[in-house]
């Protein structure tokens, strides 16, 4: 990755610092220079002024020496005495001997020169023109200086300095001491002023009397005209000018208020200009010199500052590799804190490499999961993503559809071949465009031959929720097609046959009512007719036993042996018959009666089977015992006497001669499950001859006996009435028997109502 063009480095980020913080103190140094130049210039204006006053205040001192010399001379003795000729001696030693004086004359009141000490006394003097400070002298009686002004005498110009001769109270004279310039040039001259710099002393009327340059080219010119300007408006002031040889100067002047002269210093422009820029360029060395020192120190604490950065590229490449980080020695607090935050980073990714790597394991793991569950699903299963193309098939799918799973990894994206319904193109994009689940069912050619799928297809999305393909499953439901339609089929030959069979039982049924109805007419006649029978038979029979009877009693002596036996076979018969006729009425009767259930006391019935059967009990010698507190049954009470007085009595028939007689009657209660309904089962148990099995079920019909009569006499109805009796009170009945052990008869009734 290359940093981007407006990166910059810690270097160029400290010396823009250093600039931006140098940069208002630079612009206040300016300023402040600036400020300062003007201050000086100022100051140096005053200075120069200062200077000028100065040098005015050593003219000055000259020419009032000069003046105190003259009024030394007007107060001499022979002046006062009006002794001139002495005077003139006086003056001459004087100009002889002062440097100051080049000439000492004494003018009148009229202004007529009465003395010269350059001409002898007592020689005519010429007349001279009239001297405004002569005048002065005699107007004010005060000293008066002229300025400059020519006489014959000399050829370089004069000056005079004069002083008032009193005579009493009255100026007689004017004592005038005639100065050269030259006196000027000399007091200039010691000034020692900078070389370049004009000083020049002017009269009142600002002719330049004095010079410390040239003088002899400029004393008696004009001073330059903006000079002459400015005197005429202040007596002290410093005014850009040129100077006489034509150089531009500034010029410091100042006036004396006792003479009206001048001194001015005029000091080229150049050289000021020169000295400000001398200023300027220390100050811009000096800045300059804080800039160097300040980016040095950038550079350097920049290049400390860059390679504390740059250190922990080390560490920061090293944590991008997942290495151990070691943070080198950094001069910078914060890459230090920098540096060490990369090391606990370390130890987090560290820490996270290992969760991350436990997850991948687990995810691996479950991923490896899926896809068996996938795989072993015997669905086909599939992922496209939206171009069509296949991102997954499972086994089952390759199984099925081989040669599409091939495509599948060539990206080929073509379909699995669908023979007809929705063509998956459409079922794709309903998916697509409805973002919800499609389901749907279709015909695939697959290698185990045309089946049918019912395929459900549902967008397949990524962890943002966009869709990004679809996912398809579709499970085999040939067998169930297969199925469903031998369902139709059979629901429809089903209805076939349950019309016609509903119309069979419609006839059936008629034919049943038909026959019902005639059974019941012709079970009427039978019952008629047998009760008619049995009643019928009974009159003959007992005829036929009155007759044997009879025989017996009145023929017995004449029957030989055999006539005997025929007559007592005869009876016999006849007593068979008669209960036959009997056992066969009762059951008749028992099928015929309405039988009105009731509570009904087991405990009382068996005590009046027990009363009615005494004589056969005390015959057989049984052994017979009766459960206590037997429980009341919802029953007819007739009926049960009849069941088990016939239960009893057999079980002490069918005993077996070797063992004593034993007969035991006990209860218990039954709840048949589906109903709820509860019964009494009561037990009649024997060891007796038994049953054998096959007969077990045969000897509850009527008429079936399984011994001979001689053996066990007997008609074979008692447990048909057993069994007719128990189902018409709602009961059922039954034996569990071995033969040569004995058998156990059963009958259960319902229990009494009033119990539960
Ligand atoms: P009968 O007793 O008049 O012969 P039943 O209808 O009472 O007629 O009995 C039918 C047959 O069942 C009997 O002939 C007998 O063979 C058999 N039987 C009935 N009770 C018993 C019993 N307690 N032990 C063995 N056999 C019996």
């Amino acid at each position: 990755m290359t940093a981007p063009a407006s990166q910059w480095s810690v270097r160029t980020i400290l010396l823009w610092l250093l600039l931006a913080s140098l940069l208002p103190g630079v612009i206040g140094a300016s300023l402040l220079f600036i400020h300062q130049y003007q201050q000086g210039r100022a100051q140096q204006e005053r200075d120069k002024v200062r200077t000028a006053r100065a040098l005015l205040q050593a003219v000055d001192s000259h020419l009032l020496r000069v003046q105190s010399v003259g009024e030394v001379l007007a107060s001499a003795d022979s002046m006062t005495a009006g002794n001139l000729a002495q005077f003139h001696e006086r003056a001459q030693k004087a100009v002889r001997t002062s440097e100051l004086t080049a000439n000492v004359v004494l003018r009148d009141e009229s202004e007529q020169l009465v003395l010269n000490a350059l001409v002898p006394f007592g020689q005519p003097l010429p007349r001279q023109p009239s001297r405004e400070h002569v005048r002065q002298v005699f107007s004010t009686g005060k000293p008066a200086i002229s300025d400059l002004y020519r006489v014959p005498q000399f050829a370089e110009p004069i000056i005079s300095v004069d002083v008032p001769v009193f005579v009493g109270q009255r100026v007689a004279y004017s004592l005038g001491i005639s100065v050269f310039p030259k006196q000027l040039n000399t007091i200039l001259a010691t000034q020692k002023l900078p070389p370049g710099w004009v000083a020049a002393v002017l009269d009142s009327s600002g002719t330049i009397v004095g010079r410390n340059i040239t003088p002899e080219k400029f004393v008696g010119t004009k001073a330059s005209s903006p000079l002459l300007h400015a005197l005429k408006q202040r007596s002290e002031d410093s005014i850009e000018s040129v100077s006489k040889e034509g150089i531009p100067v500034q010029t410091a002047y100042s006036r004396s208020p006792a003479t009206g002269w001048t001194v001015s210093i005029g000091i080229p422009r150049q050289e000021l200009r020169e000295e400000m820029l001398r200023s300027l360029a220390r100050l811009a060395a000096g800045i300059a010199a804080l800039f160097a020192i300040g980016l040095a120190l950038a550079w350097f604490m920049g290049g400390r500052l860059a390679r504390s950065v740059t250190a922990l590229t080390i560490p920061a490449t090293a944590l991008g590799k997942g290495e151990p980080v070691r943070v080198p020695r950094v001069y910078l607090k914060e890459a230090a804190e920098v540096g060490a935050a990369l090391e606990h980073a370390s130890d987090l990714l560290r820490q996270r490499a290992a969760a991350l790597a436990a997850r991948e394991r687990d995810l691996a793991q479950a991923h490896t999961r899926l896809r068996d569950v996938i795989d072993s699903s015997p669905a086909l299963i599939y992922l496209k993503d939206l171009q069509g193309r296949f991102l997954l098939v499972n086994k089952t799918y390759e199984r099925m559809l081989g040669s599409e799973r091939t495509k599948a990894r060539t990206g080929d994206g073509s379909l699995p071949r669908v023979l007809h319904e929705q063509p998956p193109s459409a079922a794709d994009k309903q998916v697509l465009q409805s973002g919800g689940v499609v389901q749907f069912e279709e015909r695939i050619d697959t290698a185990e031959g045309l089946k049918y799928f019912a395929v459900s297809k549902a967008p397949l999305r990524d962890h943002e929720g966009r869709m990004i393909g679809i996912c398809a499953a579709a499970v085999d439901v040939t067998s169930l097609k297969e199925a469903e339609a031998q369902i139709r089929e059979l629901v429809a030959t089903l209805e076939n046959r349950v019309e016609k069979r509903t119309e069979e039982l419609r006839v059936a049924n008629a034919q049943l009512h038909q026959v019902n109805a005639r059974l019941q007419e012709a079970n009427g006649q039978l019952e008629a007719f047998s009760y008619t029978v049995a009643h019928d038979l009974r009159a003959p029979l007992r005829g036929i036993q009155g007759f044997a009877d009879a025989l017996q009693e009145d023929y017995e002596s004449t029957l030989d042996e055999t006539g005997q036996d025929y007559l007592q076979r005869i009876s016999k018969a006849a007593g068979r018959m008669e209960q036959l006729i009997a056992d066969l009425l009762a059951f008749s009767r028992l099928s015929r009666m309405e039988l009105v259930s009731g509570p009904v006391s087991l405990a009382e019935v068996f005590r009046n089977v027990l009363t009615n059967l005494e004589a056969q009990i005390r015959e057989s010698n049984a052994q017979i015992s009766v459960a206590p507190d037997l429980p009341f049954v919802w029953a007819n009470s007739t009926a049960c006497l009849q069941v088990f007085q016939n239960l009893v009595s057999n079980a002490m028939k069918f005993s077996r001669r070797d063992v004593p007689l034993s007969v035991r009657i006990w209860t218990e209660p039954r709840t048949i499950e589906q109903t709820g309904a509860r019964l009494v089962r009561v037990w009649v148990e024997d060891n007796g001859i038994g049953i054998p099995p096959a007969q077990q079920q045969r000897i509850f019909k009527p008429f079936e006996r399984l011994h001979g009569m001689s053996e066990y006499p007997g008609s074979g109805i008692g447990l048909a009435i057993v069994n007719v009796a128990t189902r018409r009170m709602q009961g059922h009945c039954g034996v569990e028997s071995e033969v040569n052990v004995g058998s156990r008869f059963w009958v259960e009734l319902p229990a009494m109502r009033t119990e539960g």
